[in-house]
């Protein structure tokens, strides 16, 4: 028994001395350096992938998936209602200033006309 005990406490004291301290050392070194890498490398993923794929929605400013205008339903709706809006106004306004520019070039003409 106790001449068993003898030799494993000997290779059991001799193990973690230099090399297995070495190797655990390098291990758990090469470890932590493999996580931030992985991690690193995938907040850089997400970030390269966040910068290039993603979108602003138009209305609301939110970040969005690449290929999507909105974010939502509400903002497509509020986006084409303003559209609408938009046209509508572009509309009246190309009609009263089609209808505005021929009178000032009339009083224009019979205010220069009239001296
Ligand atoms: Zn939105």
């Amino acid at each position: 028994m106790t001449e068993v005990k003898g030799p494993v406490k000997e290779e059991v004291k001799l193990k973690p001395t230099k090399k297995d301290k070495e190797a655990e050392k390098a291990a758990a070194d090469q470890a932590k350096n493999d996580l931030i890498d992985q991690r690193t490398e995938d907040w850089r993923n997400k970030a390269a992938r966040g910068y290039q794929e993603h979108q602003h929605c138009s209305i609301c400013g939110r970040a969005i998936h690449l290929g999507k205008k909105y974010c939502s339903m509400e903002c497509k709706n509020k986006y084409e209602g303003v559209a609408k809006k938009q046209k509508k106004n572009q509309n009246l306004q190309c009609i009263i200033m089609s209808a505005v520019m021929p009178v000032i070039m009339i009083i224009m003409l019979t205010m220069s006309g009239g001296h």
